[in-house]
């Protein structure tokens, strides 16, 4: 799902992308400037190797997601939230997906065995 930036104002926009492993919607709303607010949910679950016993586990995603996109070189840096920069004035929700799912992934490698 791609979205225009010229299309995203004061109202928020809704979104909702699905995998087979989870899902991610929430709303992209304009901030200032060049930046727009995305909140959002990631739900569903995976299953991966534990990077100690090598024994594939499920984990659930629940996680509320926060970032900021710019439309082109964010040049800012008092923004308290991760900043995602998009350089052709169209917001991938797929890449920002994508790489919110791969990050809560790298959190969790060690299967509830391991942990204790
Ligand atoms: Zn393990």
């Amino acid at each position: 799902m791609k979205i225009e930036c010229r299309r995203i104002g004061k109202t928020p926009v809704a979104f909702q992308l699905e995998t087979k492993e989870a899902r991610f919607f929430g709303t992209i709303v304009f901030q200032k400037g060049s930046l727009f607010y995305v909140k959002g949910h990631i739900e569903g679950h995976f299953s991966a190797p534990c990077d100690i016993c090598a024994e594939p586990f499920d984990t659930i995603l629940d996680e509320e997601i926060e970032i900021l996109v710019s439309d082109g070189v964010y040049e800012g840096m008092d923004e308290r939230l991760d900043v995602v920069e998009v350089m052709d004035s169209v917001v991938d929700m797929d890449a920002i997906f994508h790489s919110e799912v791969e990050l809560i992934k790298c959190d969790y490698r060690r299967c509830q065995h391991c942990k204790t």
